[in-house]
């Protein structure tokens, strides 16, 4: 009986390993035709102002609504366009769509309204990187000191060319954020020695900040962040107790849940336009 138990986890196991590689070689072959198609999206996640909980701006996450699978995540699709290549045309994609459609929300009346776009380590460390955006940003009239760059620690492995990258962006008048701040190894040091605006601290130190948890982690990535006159969001929080700690402890920006999802383009424009639907903020 044993025996027979084991032979079908085994097939078990092997069927499963074979429809995880069948879809992962789907994916690979759909990411070169997903642009053409129309199969890429954009949503937008607010980034608020935790005192006043107004809108200073948003985040650009990409979607991909693939023909046979549905809506597949960035976290499974973006990995694997690394690989391919195909990052490349597609990082292109987002940042100008991203930007087109932040210029219209500026000239609707929300001038000072910023953009933040994810920007994986290979789109990062391409040599024409820098002239891309600077002629996409100029053909639609887009100041690039309304963007924000959101790299993560990763570009690390690249510390000399990466740095270099940064000098020249920062001189372009662009923003850089550390994404996921807290979850690599080197943070100390990029934090004293990247030329960067920015870091967004990772959800997963905001999950500590509950009644009678220990929270002291987060307190000190903010204290390290202001000390290094860095401006400091934070990722994912969920609840009013996680704001109003944030908040009390001059974490000044945030994004998440509580405030809302990520939306598509119409229904970021409804929230800019009505405000966000919660009837009470902290002001400390
Ligand atoms: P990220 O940049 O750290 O984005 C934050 C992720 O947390 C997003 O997942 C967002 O939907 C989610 N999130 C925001 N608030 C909350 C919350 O309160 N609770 C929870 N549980 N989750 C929250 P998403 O959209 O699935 O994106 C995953 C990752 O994929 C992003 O992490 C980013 O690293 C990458 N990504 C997304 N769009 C792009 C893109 O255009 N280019 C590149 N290179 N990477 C992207
Ligand atoms: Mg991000
Ligand atoms: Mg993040
Ligand atoms: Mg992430």
């Amino acid at each position: 009986l044993a025996k027979a138990n084991g032979k079908n986890n085994f097939q078990f196991f092997n069927s499963e390993l074979n429809r995880q590689l069948e879809r992962k070689v789907a994916i690979e072959h759909g990411l070169r035709k997903a642009l053409e198609e129309n199969e890429l999206s954009l949503y937008y996640q607010p980034k608020v102002d935790l005192h006043s909980g107004r809108i200073i701006g948003s985040e650009a996450l990409l979607r991909w609504n693939h023909p046979e699978f549905g809506l597949i995540s960035p976290n499974e699709f973006i990995p694997i366009a690394e690989e391919t290549g195909d990052i490349a045309a597609i990082g292109d994609w987002v940042l100008q769509t991203a930007c087109k459609q932040n210029r219209k929300w500026q000239k609707m009346g929300f001038p000072f309204l910023t953009i933040a776009v994810n920007v994986s380590a290979r789109q990062f460390q391409q040599q024409d990187f820098l002239k891309k955006i600077h002629t996409g940003l100029q053909e639609i009239g887009y100041s690039p000191k309304l963007l924000e760059l959101e790299i993560t620690e990763s570009i690390m492995q690249n510390i000399k060319e990466s740095t270099e990258m940064l000098k020249s962006l920062k001189a372009t008048g662009i923003k850089t954020a550390i994404d996921d701040f807290g979850t690599g190894y080197s943070s100390l040091f990029i934090l004293k020695e990247l030329p960067i605006d920015t870091i967004k601290i990772d959800k997963a130190f905001i999950d500590d900040i509950k009644e009678a948890g220990d929270y002291s982690m987060v307190r000190t990535i903010i204290n390290m962040g202001l000390n290094l006159n860095l401006e400091v969001v934070a990722e994912g929080i969920e609840d009013e107790f996680q704001a109003e700690v944030l908040a009390k402890n001059q974490c000044n920006y945030g994004q998440g849940y509580l405030y809302s999802k990520p939306v598509q383009a119409h229904e970021f424009e409804q929230l800019l336009i009505e405000g966000l639907k919660k009837d009470s903020y902290h002001t400390v």
